[in-house]
């Protein structure tokens, strides 16, 4: 177990200095990472942006496949007088966890990675490039990080962020449409559209009609326009429908709009349909290193682990949207951004492993 123990002895490391976001700028912590990584041999250097330094690191193994890990030394406030367990920079373990802020998220995965990068410029038998990344001000919008060091810095086959994903591999992010249709005094009533366009699409997505609360994945607004009274049961005037939904498919669009245009012509409705592609979903084919990725967490956890999607936002975004394989996995997210956050001390050590199979898996000379 000596080699795991690492990756908690960095955490701890990690965790004590406070790296709150805002204001962001406490530097000794990249620096930490990057002395680390030198005295232990590895090329290393940090990038300041606007007073925020990242730290970029290089093991070369020659010619193949380039593949980047990464995630971010900077933290969510904390709230001292909210902590029980401990104080938010003064990490603890009891029962297993360790506590401390940042834990999950992320300087838990950050350690496991940093443990990697420290065994692995050992290993025979690879090819190609690790890189890693630790960015900064993640927790403020990533202007003093990933958007602008990812501007110039993108030449990556497989991108491994280690965001907290309860060790699950997220597959990035849903893209985002939005449609607007007007069927215009027909003889069809209001209720027959709306049926007829939410059955059309419910194979795409779960679609909820709660005007009040958009749905995470699709929600209609509709507007029924009548010189009487509006009742969904009377042919209006006008229906006026404004669908916001989220997808995983690039020709979500062209489907969408195929399919809607088919009932109302088939209903012989007079109408005007307008869809926009708000954001592209990313990383939509399951590659190479998805597949991996499952394989890992099989082995480590004996887990079959299902693939997570949802909208929330990481540096993932800067990546993916340059068209690359994308995944996110690290650790339990239920107490980030909270008082006693915490992460399982196995799960670190699992995590670690996991990532050393991602990488050695993809980057292995047999491939
Ligand atoms: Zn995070």
């Amino acid at each position: 177990m000596e080699k795991t123990s690492r990756a908690l002895e960095i955490a701890k490391k990690l965790i004590a200095f406070d790296t709150t976001n805002p204001p962001g700028n406490q530097n000794q912590c990249p620096e930490w990472i990057e002395s680390l990584l030198k005295k232990a041999g590895i090329s290393a250097k940090t990038i300041d942006c606007g007073g925020v330094k990242s730290v970029i690191a290089e093991l070369d193994f020659g010619p193949g496949k380039t593949m980047c890990i990464c995630g971010h030394w900077d933290v969510a406030h904390a709230d001292e007088n909210e902590w029980k367990v401990t104080k938010p920079f003064s990490p603890k373990e009891m029962a297993g966890m360790l506590y401390g802020r940042g834990a999950a998220d992320m300087k838990g995965s950050l350690s496991a990675m940093l443990s990697v990068l420290l065994n692995i410029k050992e290993e025979k038998n690879l090819q190609g490039k690790l890189v890693f990344i630790a960015f900064g001000d993640e927790e403020a919008g990533s202007e003093r990080g990933a958007k602008k060091i990812l501007e110039t810095l993108n030449d990556f086959d497989y991108i491994l962020i280690g965001e907290p994903t309860n060790m699950k591999p997220k597959i990035a992010r849903k893209g985002a449409i939005l449609l607007n249709l007007k069927v215009f005094n027909s003889k069809i009533d209001a209720a027959e559209i709306m049926d007829s366009i939410i059955s059309s699409l419910s194979d795409i997505n779960r679609i909820n009609v709660n005007y009040e609360e958009p749905d995470e994945f699709c929600s209609i607004k509709s507007k029924i326009v009548n010189s009487g009274e509006i009742d969904r049961k009377m042919t209006p005037d006008e229906v006026e429908l404004s669908i916001d939904m989220r997808h995983m498919k690039p020709d979500a669009l062209d489907t969408i709009l195929g399919r809607i245009s088919d009932r109302l012509d088939r209903m012989g409705a007079i109408y005007k349909i307008q869809g926009t592609l708000v954001t592209q979903p990313y990383n939509i084919k399951e590659g190479k290193l998805l597949e991996v990725a499952k394989k890992a967490i099989h082995e480590a956890t004996g887990r079959i682990p299902t693939t997570e999607t949802n909208d929330a936002s990481s540096d993932a975004r800067f990546f993916a949207k340059k068209g690359l394989e994308v995944i996110e996995l690290g650790l339990d997210d239920s107490t980030i951004h909270a008082p006693d956050e915490h992460c399982s001390i196995e799960d670190l050590n699992k995590l670690e492993i996991i990532y050393h199979k991602i990488i050695t898996d993809l980057l292995s000379q047999s491939h």
